[in-house]
């Protein structure tokens, strides 16, 4: 996958991409990642990327010229001109109004042959520069000073789906939110620490039951910790508005 991070803290992404899976995945080349100091694309000499809010108002808003500057720069370089097929090149902004990021939104992304990712700052981006997005999105319900931790959360959790960055796959296929519930318990050596002890089932080498054990008790946490989890989604609610049965999990 081609990755392409558009920011005004180019010098933010190096520390975290260059470290442990991320990093291996680029040594293997799974992923290619290339991050554009949007200043780069202005044409003052104070390299200017903000400008006073039309309307008045407190903070500043990123000009829409750099922005379309470079990632009508980076399409014609690397994603084979404006005609590029969205499925193959997605231009993602990072954005509090955005989706939700979510296992699907990973997933889907992770289908793409390359990403653009826009990281705002300040009050954030001029609206004209959604004509250029084709997803926006969050990274939960608060607001970060800026668009470069997120596009790193995104970018981790995107990455974990591109084929061949994870060692075995199937780790992702039981992991919490998978398969809408939260994950087992883990343990490992000692047996016993400081009086806690590893539950016996798991140490018993019975694989069937250890199995049945750890769906009980991905059940129990996400009942617990997690209950909007199991709730039947919009998707299951019969049109009469009464809600059908959510898909049983033993
Ligand atoms: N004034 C904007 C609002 O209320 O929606 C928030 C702007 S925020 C201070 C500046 C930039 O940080 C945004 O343009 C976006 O790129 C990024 N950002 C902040 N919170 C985010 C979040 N939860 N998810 C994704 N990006 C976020």
């Amino acid at each position: 996958m081609q990755l392409d991070i558009v920011t005004i803290f180019p010098e933010m992404f190096p520390p975290v991409l260059s470290a442990s899976i991320l990093k291996r995945a680029q040594d293997a080349e799974r992923l290619h990642v290339r991050v554009h100091d949007l200043r780069d694309y202005t044409h003052d000499k104070r390299r200017t990327v903000d400008d006073r809010p039309y309307g008045g108002g407190p903070g500043m808003v990123m000009k829409p010229e750099p922005m379309f500057e470079a990632v009508e720069a980076i399409r014609a370089r690397y994603c084979g001109g404006h005609g590029a097929k969205r499925s193959a090149c997605e231009t993602v902004l990072m954005s509090p109004q955005g989706e939700r990021c979510s296992t699907p939104v990973a997933q889907q992304l992770a289908g793409a042959e390359h990403l653009i990712i826009l990281c705002g700052h300040y009050e954030g981006i001029d609206e004209r520069v959604k004509a250029l997005v084709t997803r926006s999105v969050s990274i939960g319900d608060y607001v970060l000073t800026g668009g470069e931790l997120p596009a790193l959360v995104l970018i981790d959790a995107v990455a974990r789906y591109v084929p061949g960055v994870i060692g075995h796959e199937d780790a992702t296929a039981e992991e919490s939110f998978a398969n809408g519930l939260l994950e087992y318990p883990h343990y490992t050596r000692p047996p016993v620490f400081r009086g806690m002890e590893v539950p016996e089932v798991l140490r018993s080498g019975n694989h069937e039951e250890v199995a049945e054990w750890r769906k009980h008790q991905a059940v129990a946490r996400t009942a617990a910790t997690r209950p909007d989890l199991m709730k039947p989604s919009p998707a299951t609610a019969s049109s009469n508005g009464h809600s059908q049965k959510a898909p049983q999990h033993k």
